[in-house]
């Protein structure tokens, strides 16, 4: 009894390498293979990309087991082969994603091509896609196809013995996996359970509630409250933050003629984009992300879209990142809560199909020469900024710096360095060109970008350059870490004397602050006293 019993164990646990081999070599290279072959060959993380593939062998292992379980036969096939083309169709987009973008297909850019239209695919797809990549990819399918017909007419599974030593891998594999367990978090599985986190919402509107406003008794608002939403921007590679490299010196200038003020210890509420965005824009808090207050979503909290409105401000998003899809779950739902929005990415684009930010002025120039006089505006920016490729994000009389200018760094990471620094010192020029556009008005300036970059400053990791990860403490502090400006036109500064006082004074001392409260100091400095029960200055930058 006991000795059939474990004959079936046995069976079992066997059958992926005796009976479905094929299929596990298969479901590991095509639907787990991308996870590490990006830590290998991209982020060039040999030790990461180890325990990624003892990770993504076990998960093929129990996938082809429970697929393998399935009756009768015929069902089975069907789930194989069903399984087999999605393998197939994904390990085609991230192996796009990680030999063009850089990065594995993940919740965010995930929703961008849902979002993108089919116009707007096929002009990326005809830049964008290299001419050696569809061969590449249609020749490892080839190979795949023929090791399948060859497993028709000859056994490709593993005998008894080879089994066994498969088995004992396997155990080890788990030994080692137990021991590097956090390197989940960059697995197939951590990535399908990101994606199935998404709360969306089409539309904010139905959510406003309109809470009351109370104004300091003698406030003046002003008529244009401007905000500059950049990307990817490590407030240590900023020379107003006391960088080496002279990449802000349009900003210095607005600096020194006492037009901006810069803001030191800023933190973001998110090293991603979306995330950030969406508590940056509204009440909604990293503490309500934290533990949620009963079922209440992010997109139930009032927006700063809605109390501008609410304040009289009409409201205008000039985007240069990707529409992004309804389901997005962040930006465009914020974008359309404005009263227009107008997206700039693939209009005028260069060879690679890329816009750069200066569209941002030259589009926002007419709304702002339309402007009546006792009307009051309120405009988001949001830049592509330094987003990655950060080659991509600067005009070609931008590229200052070079790989010279990095002896001493590693050979590596000069390249990255040079071409991060130069995406710098463009954004220095069109932040400051927006900021120019509100010389003349009542009008003050907030730029804040969503997060930073890590910039190869994580020992664990001294080859990584890219966003924060939540998960390791230092990576995540490193990746937050943001520079905030206040630009205020001269007749804001000799209009809200009160509250220029206040910029002044934090301006010079360092404060900590997250930008998680964006809110608040947006009314702050429209004069804002109360928002229905909560108090405006103490939790505004100016507190
Ligand atoms: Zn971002």
């Amino acid at each position: 009894m006991s000795k059939k019993f474990f004959n079936k164990i046995e069976d079992i646990l066997m059958m992926p390498f005796r009976k479905h081999f094929l299929f596990l070599i298969s479901f590991f290279f095509l639907a787990t293979g991308p996870f590490f072959l990006w830590q290998f060959f991209y982020q060039h993380l040999p030790i990461n990309g180890f325990f990624l593939t003892v990770h993504c062998f076990i998960i093929s292992y129990v996938v082809t087991l429970l697929v393998g379980l399935i009756k009768p036969d015929v069902v089975r096939k069907v789930v194989q082969y069903i399984l087999m083309a999605i393998s197939a169709i994904s390990f085609a987009i991230n192996f796009y994603c990680i030999f063009e973008l850089g990065y594995l297909l993940d919740a965010d850019l995930a929703m961008l091509m849902l979002g993108t239209d089919l116009n707007e695919t096929r002009e990326f797809a005809s830049v964008m896609l290299p001419k050696w990549m569809i061969p590449t990819v249609l020749g490892i399918f080839l190979v795949f196809i023929a090791l399948w017909r060859l497993s028709q007419r000859h056994n490709m599974n593993l005998g008894k013995k080879a089994s066994w030593v498969a088995m004992a891998g396997l155990c080890l594999c788990i030994a080692i996996n137990v021991r590097a367990w956090p390197v989940w978090e960059e697995g197939p599985i951590h990535r399908i359970y990101e994606m199935t986190q998404y709360e969306v919402t089409e539309d904010l509107t139905p959510y406003y509630t309109h809470p009351r406003i109370t104004f300091i008794d003698d406030a003046q608002l002003p008529s244009d409250v401007v905000l500059i939403i950049g990307e990817s921007f490590a407030r240590c590679h900023s020379s107003l933050y006391g960088y080496d490299k002279e990449t802000n010196p349009e900003l210095k200038a607005l600096r020194d003629s006492a037009m901006l003020f810069t803001f030191d210890s800023i933190d973001s509420p998110a090293p991603t984009t979306a995330e950030s965005i969406r508590l940056m824009l509204s009440t909604y808090s990293q503490a309500d992300d934290e533990s949620p207050s009963g079922d209440k979503k992010w997109f139930e909290y009032t927006t700063i879209i809605e109390l501008m409105q609410d304040c009289g401000y009409d409201s205008y998003w000039f985007g240069n990142q990707a529409r992004g899809s309804k389901k997005n779950g962040a930006t465009r739902v914020f974008a359309e809560a404005c009263r227009q929005q107008k997206f700039l990415q693939h209009e005028g684009a260069d060879r690679y199909n890329v816009t750069t930010d200066m569209v941002l002025v030259d589009s926002s120039l007419q709304y702002i020469r339309q402007a009546k006089p006792g009307e009051r505006h309120f405009i988001i920016y949001h830049m592509m900024g330094s987003h990655f490729d950060y080659a991509m994000r600067y005009p070609q009389e931008f590229a200052h710096f070079s790989e010279k200018d990095y002896a001493s760094q590693p050979q590596g990471h000069r390249a990255t360095l040079a071409s991060y620094d130069n995406s710098i010192l463009y954004n220095d020029h069109v932040v400051s060109q927006i900021m120019n556009l509100y010389r003349d008005k009542d009008a003050v300036v907030i730029y804040v970008p969503d997060h930073g970059q890590v910039m190869y400053r994580n020992p664990q990791r001294p080859d990584y350059f890219s966003h924060g990860n939540k998960k390791s403490a230092l990576s995540y502090a490193l990746g937050v870490e943001i520079p905030l400006f206040i630009y205020a036109s001269p007749m804001y500064q000799e209009r809200h004397p009160a509250i220029m006082e206040r910029i002044r004074s934090h301006a010079s001392t360092p404060t900590t602050w997250n930008s998680d409260d964006l809110p608040y100091l947006i009314m702050d400095l429209i004069g804002a006293r109360q928002v229905g029960q909560e108090d405006i200055q103490s939790q505004s930058l100016l507190k």
